[in-house]
């Protein structure tokens, strides 16, 4: 077994150990109370920033924290059709590597060139980390129906977030 797997499959068995006697009562469904689309990078785990257990935030998280693709969309729309969550953050972070690849790498046609394209969209503001939150929130509501509906309906509240990793606090935008 690599090093790496051995790490996972005992973290694992840590896991169990700890959280074991209470996983039994998420089998029926979950009931998250927010959703939260977030960054990829490793400092960044919603879960441990918010102090939340199994089952009360769902997330979505990729580079840069944009919302650019069906996945990440009709994920978050699952979770306000289906799971009925009445709040989505959108959390951007200090030190981001794609926030910094958008500013200083140069344009490149892989995917990872569609994710810094899509952020550099809002370069014509100059706090690039807010503005960048502030505009996948916009292209949150312009490109699913479903959750722009339910922030017209009421039912849905979207707010932007920063998280600092110097320190850990998290800096609600709105
Ligand atoms: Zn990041």
């Amino acid at each position: 077994m690599s090093e790496e797997k051995k790490r996972l499959a005992d973290g694992n068995r840590r896991f169990i150990s700890k959280h074991g006697a209470e996983l039994d009562k998420h089998i029926a469904g979950q009931n998250p109370f927010a959703a939260v689309l977030t960054c990829s990078d490793s400092r960044v785990p919603p879960e441990l920033i918010f102090d939340v257990g199994i089952g009360e935030i769902f997330v979505v998280r990729d580079a840069g924290n944009i919302a650019i693709d069906p996945s990440e969309i009709g994920s978050l729309e699952y979770a306000v059709e289906h799971l009925r969550v009445p709040l989505i953050v959108v959390m951007g972070h200090t030190c981001c590597g794609a926030l910094n690849a958008a500013e200083n790498g140069p344009g490149d046609s892989s995917c990872v060139g569609e994710i810094v394209n899509e952020i550099r969209c809002c370069f014509g503001e100059s706090d690039h980390l807010r503005a960048n939150v502030r505009m996948q929130i916009a292209h949150l509501m312009e490109r699913s129906q479903a959750i722009s509906k339910a922030v017209k309906d009421g039912t849905l509240k979207i707010m932007g977030a920063v998280y600092h990793l110097e320190d850990g606090t998290v800096e609600f935008l709105n």
